[in-house]
């Protein structure tokens, strides 16, 4: 694989940004190489500067379920772009777009659009301090939800990749605010809420885990979670930045029909432009100014821009047939894979859900964060840098999540099927 213009410019960014990224895991230090530049996206495929020709399973890290530039949504952004970048006032794609997700999912009666995840999950916290009363919240071990101080308490995503649980800069008094249980042990949350539950102003969870790698919620596990929160009079967050849209058009709430409290969002919604969005019942948001008391503004939220693209997209995926596509198309590629795996005698996991995906490898199924932490980090470099040379541009990580698009054709699947064996026989 030809590499020279991507290191060329490595090492002219390193220089001029840290680690020559603007966000951690695009470094590729978990899989122990330096980073690809890339110059285009179309539809599956990504193309880098020094014209290597990749099947991208990382999507953006899950806005691009269309795929890259897809038609509609180009258009989309032409036009809006053609009126203007932004005004800091309102705009009817603004109001299009909280409509349509409102309808979609009905816990969310008032929306409020913010410019990132991190924005969304930082505001909503605010807003649920303000509301109960109380200063704590619960998160769980291995879910990201951005990187405002209080998450950053034994974080997923990049920190779990490099290893680091917490954040240097990050205040004790403000750690000491957020309480950590285990995904997926309802006996956790009971022993913490058993203790301080009267401060607990809320409990924020990934309803799928995708950042520790992607880990299912058991059955009981959300249920159980509405129900301690209702009990206590805490409020359930569901953080939908990356599940919103991507499981089913209504969220993954409307899939596990659990009704939370606040839910955030981000990536979809966006169409693969900066965006996020917090809401959820109507006597909650109304506490948000400057109908209410909690601060939050942005001079770029709502971007005319991103909402046109937003709308584009939703407006694609009200089609419900893409979700059933996807759904194929993933458990296709998912059964192949394991295969290939069983095939070439490697220890193996593969969840999947709708089109989102990991491969671990480790010998046991993986439920928790203490599985996923038993996984074989070293194996999955190589396996990288093998599939990356074959043509597959899989995360960089093994704590992130693969994801379909609705560009992935079958030919797709099949050559990647084919690469996988290709660079699991170079690993035998
Ligand atoms: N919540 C979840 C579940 C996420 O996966 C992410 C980012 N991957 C965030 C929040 C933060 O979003 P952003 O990177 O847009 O700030």
């Amino acid at each position: 694989m030809q590499r020279e213009k991507s290191d060329q410019l490595f090492k002219i960014a390193k220089e001029c940004m840290p680690g020559g990224v603007s966000s951690p895991v695009r470094a590729f230090k978990a899989v122990g190489m330096d980073p690809l530049f890339i110059q285009r996206g179309q539809g599956a495929r990504i193309y880098d500067v020094d014209g290597n020709e990749f099947i991208d399973y990382v999507g953006s890290f899950g806005p691009l379920i269309l795929g890259h530039s897809h038609p509609e949504v180009v258009k989309a952004i032409r036009e809006a772009a053609q009126n203007g970048t932004s005004y800091g006032a309102p705009c009817e794609k603004e109001l299009e777009l909280a409509q349509m997700i409102c309808s979609a999912i009905p816990s969310i009666e008032k929306i409020r659009f913010v410019n990132s995840g991190t924005e969304a999950t930082m505001s909503a916290i605010r807003l649920a301090r303000a509301y109960t009363g109380r200063s704590k919240i619960v998160k769980f071990e291995g879910c990201y939800h951005g990187h405002a101080d209080s998450f950053l308490i034994k974080a997923g995503s990049g920190l779990l990749t490099s290893g680091v649980p917490n954040s240097a800069g990050v205040l004790e008094e403000q750690a000491r605010n957020t309480l950590v249980a285990r995904y997926n042990d309802l006996e956790s949350v009971e022993k913490i809420f058993r203790e301080e539950g009267r401060d607990i102003a809320a409990v924020i969870v990934e309803p799928v885990a995708g950042n520790m790698g992607l880990v299912l919620p058991d059955p009981d596990f959300l249920k159980g979670l509405r129900k301690i929160t209702s009990y206590s009079g805490s409020l359930l967050i569901f953080d939908e930045v990356i599940t919103g849209f991507r499981i089913c058009y209504g969220g993954f709430q409307d899939f596990a029909g659990i009704t939370p409290d606040l839910t955030t969002l981000g990536k979809i919604i966006g169409g693969g432009l900066p965006v996020g969005a917090y809401g959820g019942r109507k006597d909650i948001m109304s506490r948000v100014a400057p109908e209410g008391d909690v601060y939050q503004a942005g001079t770029l939220s709502g971007n005319p821009l991103a909402m046109a693209a937003g709308v584009a997209t939703l407006k694609i995926l009200q089609d419900r047939d893409w979700y059933d596509r996807l759904e194929v198309i993933t458990y296709m590629l998912a059964t192949r894979l394991k295969t290939v795996f069983e095939e070439h005698g490697f220890f193996y996991t593969i969840n999947r859900i709708g089109s989102m995906f990991s491969v671990f490898f480790t010998e046991s199924e993986v439920k928790t964060y203490e599985d996923v932490l038993k996984c074989d980090t070293a194996k999955y470099a190589q396996f990288y840098r093998h599939l990356l040379e074959e043509g597959v541009y899989f995360p960089p990580s093994q704590f992130e999540v693969c994801f379909v698009s609705c560009a992935h054709e079958m030919e797709d699947i099949e050559a990647t099927v084919q690469a996988v064996a290709r660079a699991l026989d170079k690993m035998a």
